[in-house]
């Protein structure tokens, strides 16, 4: 394309321009005069980096999958399938396939339409999960998971490469380098992370009917400290999305409730305290009924209780231990912190490998 090429694709005042969004039928031309407002479909410059995908619509019908080979018509014909990695597809009625570069490998997304969700049973036993930095999650039954230290490492690293991108030459061939450097980071770093979150939310989901969250909107919005930025959000709102389909998917539910004053609210005789807790504050202490208790714990289980679905029936491993002995002190709870130290090992292995 030459340069100010471009420019003169601007139209003028009066002229007619068509538009994309108007069919062009036999009764409408698909052109409309120009009053200074371009119209939608106006020609964008796209960069010969933006044509890396195309897409199969219809299962059956240009494409088919037989296990793990894909057949791709014009591309692999019927004797020559490409075989394909495929962990999980889900039961349901196969749609599109889009094949999209990335980088130099080239990656299939197919479409699934599944079967309608169940609907949610009355649950049984429940969860509160209070989202935090020096724990990633804290359960209400005492549990927790230490944040995956190697995304920080990843991101350092991501960081580091996407400085060096920035002060090359755009499109010299270093930069071309450097660039495919940085996207490589970039899938494993998400990779990593989508591995993480999808683990510890089928854990969640299979030992919870009920697994209550703190609304990360509101969440965002009363933080003030810029610690909480970056990494985490995205942790957790990945997880909570997780969550959120995997229980759908089993019939289980998954409620969001207002974080106000969680960390404040004492979780056993339920007294506001008037000062808010420090952040290096790890214990809670509560000068009424002298609970004395791990801060993110007692956040834990005071969002399981402000949930609308809480029944006070519920002897979670959590609360029993602290009406029992005023300590949140058990340690046989969903031992998630058991099991997901292997998966960071795992990750760890993927993100530098
Ligand atoms: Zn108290």
């Amino acid at each position: 394309m030459k340069k100010g090429r471009l420019k003169n694709t601007k139209p003028k005042k009066g002229m007619f321009v068509k538009r994309k969004d108007v069919p062009c039928g036999n009764n409408s031309s698909g052109f409309i005069k120009y009053d200074g407002i371009l119209p939608k479909g106006h020609p964008k410059f796209k960069s010969r980096d933006d044509f890396t995908s195309f897409r199969y619509k219809q299962h059956g019908n240009g494409w088919n999958l037989d296990g793990n080979w894909l057949y791709l018509s014009k591309i692999t014909g019927k004797s020559n399938p490409i075989k394909i990695d495929i962990d999980n597809l889900p039961d349901g009625e196969l749609k599109t396939c889009t094949l999209k570069k990335e980088g130099k490998q080239w990656f299939v997304y197919l479409t699934v339409e599944l079967p309608e969700n169940p609907t949610p049973s009355t649950p049984t036993n429940a969860v509160g999960i209070d989202l935090g930095l020096k724990s990633f999650i804290t359960t209400s039954d005492d549990d927790f998971v230490e944040p995956p230290r190697f995304l920080r490492k990843a991101e350092k690293r991501l960081a580091k490469e996407q400085r060096k991108l920035s002060k090359m030459e755009f499109r010299s061939k270093n930069y071309q380098k450097q660039k495919q450097k940085v996207n490589r980071i970039h899938r494993k770093v998400a990779s990593a992370r989508n591995h993480f979150s999808h683990c510890l939310s089928k854990l969640l989901v299979e030992k919870y009917d009920l697994v209550v969250f703190e609304d990360l909107k509101i969440k965002n919005l009363i933080k003030n400290n810029r610690l909480a930025k970056s990494i985490s959000d995205v942790g957790w709102n990945k997880l909570v999305q997780h969550v959120t389909y995997k229980a759908a998917e089993r019939g289980k539910i998954v409620d969001k409730v207002n974080p106000n004053y969680t960390s404040q609210v004492c979780s056993h005789c339920g007294r506001k305290k008037k000062e808010k807790l420090k952040l290096e504050d790890r214990t809670f202490y509560c000068s009424n009924c002298g609970l004395e208790i791990d801060r993110d714990l007692n956040a834990a289980i005071n969002i399981l209780t402000k949930s609308s679905y809480y029944n006070p029936k519920w002897h979670t491993v959590g609360l029993a231990g602290i009406n029992g002995c005023g300590y949140g002190t058990s340690t046989s709870g969903l031992g998630i912190s058991s099991q997901v130290p292997s998966m960071n090992q795992q990750m760890l292995n993927l993100v530098i490998g």
